[in-house]
């Protein structure tokens, strides 16, 4: 199969189908803009197994993602879309840059969710931009913008339904989306231990409840039980959901 792109934690490969691409997903695990490598066992699977679980039930909650189907337990097919270059992150509570850049205390529950836009480009550290600068930028039209705060806002809620029935508290989490044939907005990529902050609700402790991959960032160790820990939850409450 024709490789398409290979990016930090996954690889996108063409099928006979132009429409539809596969996307496998990789153990490497990166940080810090990639200054942090390393590998997690198993996480390929874990974070493609939980991303089409979550894609499909948001499906059905009227979320349109590019999600086809899980074809392994790390591959899923996907419609082809052409990525906007940029990164939406939407906040609950405190934590990761934000405390950084403004000396908020790390679990301090936000007065509303906080929609954020970064730009995609490593080479510039991926930064955070003003409204003007988005526009400045033209990455996306002022329609689209407005879309994509209000299908972020959504998944937020969406999410933290779902993942507090799992007992996991979703501190913050970064989407990204794309653009069909048609023109139509999608939301791509993964929601995964890697791309959200999780904090378990069962363990008070700082260190303890936390189930993504700031335990690599940190070197918290357990860093595979704990994205397994996140799966294991995350079939569960679609199971009973089903049954
Ligand atoms: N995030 C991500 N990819 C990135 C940057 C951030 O998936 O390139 C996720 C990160 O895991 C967290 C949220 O977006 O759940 C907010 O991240 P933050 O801005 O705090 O950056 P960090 O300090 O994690 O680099």
């Amino acid at each position: 199969m024709q490789k398409l792109y290979e990016g930090k934690a996954k690889i996108l490969y063409q099928t006979d189908d132009p429409e539809i691409l596969l996307t496998h997903f990789k153990d490497d695990a990166t940080a810090f803009n990639a200054q942090k490598k390393g590998q997690i066992e198993g996480k390929g699977s874990v974070n493609c197994t939980i991303t089409a679980a979550i894609y499909k039930w948001l499906e059905n909650k009227g979320i349109k993602t590019h999600f086809i189907d899980q074809i392994a337990s790390n591959q899923m097919t996907v419609k082809a879309v052409k990525i906007i270059p940029l990164e939406v992150v939407v906040r609950n509570i405190a934590a990761g840059s934000l405390c950084k850049q403004t000396g908020l205390e790390e679990g301090w529950e936000l007065p509303y969710p906080l929609v954020e836009f970064y730009l995609k480009n490593d080479a510039l550290g991926d930064p955070l931009l003003t409204q003007e600068r988005l526009e400045i930028l033209n990455v996306a039209t002022k329609e689209q913008i407005e879309e994509l705060i209000k299908t972020a806002k959504k998944v937020n809620q969406l999410l933290q339904e779902f993942l507090t029935a799992c007992q996991i508290t979703l501190v913050d989490f970064k989407l990204e989306f794309g653009l069909d044939k048609a023109q139509k907005i999608l939301l791509a990529d993964e929601i995964s231990p890697d791309t959200c902050r999780l904090w378990d609700q069962k363990e008070n402790d700082p260190e303890s409840r936390v189930l993504d991959k700031d335990r690599f960032r940190k070197d918290l160790g357990k860093v595979e039980s704990a994205y397994k820990e996140v799966q294991t939850r995350v079939l569960k409450q679609i199971a009973s959901l089903i049954s």
